[in-house]
């Protein structure tokens, strides 16, 4: 019998969910993540193809709604303008970015594909803002190591990812897209802030979280 893998975030040996048909999907039964098999994460062709048809464009008025809802839930009950913030996983059209200079916030956008310049790294941030990303990590440990130690003592890390455990997992829509690979539970975000020291201070509407730096980091 083969080993389970190792959670992809605390490293707990995580059984393969039965039942479903490939891809086949793992659930970690200390922080509830769910991964997929690691044979099934897409190539950097494929998930650039997949992004490039997003249509999250300004004349998305739905798709610009969604983001001034997000920033009226997650980012303006914590921090005000003006202060830095950092995009991260900025896509193809960097609406999010703009919402947020039109608050008065400096804003800086990274992005693998879309905005690939290194300068990202250098600074510190009062805000950053994960909009439909952590789903597609394929290293999420590394990335929230990174993530938090580019906040400014006292910012926040504002998330919007679908939480997995209000729904069937089997026939939920949000794991069809092949470039989803992680999926992300209450439990799950309770165990990211314990692990890096943050405070949970919001999780809302099944996809919201807010993840403060302490002031004291
Ligand atoms: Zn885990």
């Amino acid at each position: 019998m083969e080993r389970a893998p190792w959670c992809w975030l605390c490293m707990t040996p995580s059984p393969l969910i039965e039942g479903l048909s490939e891809p086949a999907y793992y659930h970690c039964p200390r922080c509830q993540l769910i991964f997929i098999d690691r044979k099934y994460l897409p190539d950097g062709d494929k998930e650039r193809r997949i992004y490039e048809l997003h249509e999250n464009t300004w004349e998305n008025a739905g798709y610009v709604r969604m983001l001034t809802r997000f920033l009226d839930e997650t980012v303006h009950p914590f921090i005000q303008p003006p202060g830095r913030a950092l995009d991260f996983g900025s896509g193809p059209g960097p609406v999010l970015a703009g919402l947020m200079m039109q608050c008065g916030f400096s804003v800086t956008c990274y992005d693998p594909y879309f905005s690939p310049d290194s300068k990202w790294e250098q600074s510190q941030y009062d805000v950053i803002t994960t909009t439909e990303v952590l789903e597609h990590l394929h290293h999420p440990a590394r990335e929230f190591s990174r993530l938090f130690r580019l906040l400014t003592p006292g910012g926040i890390l504002a998330v919007m990812t679908q939480h997995h455990d209000d729904h069937d997992f089997s026939t939920w829509w949000y794991r069809r897209d092949p470039t989803h690979v992680c999926f992300y539970a209450l439990e799950t975000l309770r165990w990211i802030a314990g692990h890096w020291g943050f405070l949970l201070r919001k999780v809302g509407n099944g996809k919201y979280a807010v993840l403060q730096k302490p002031s004291s980091a």
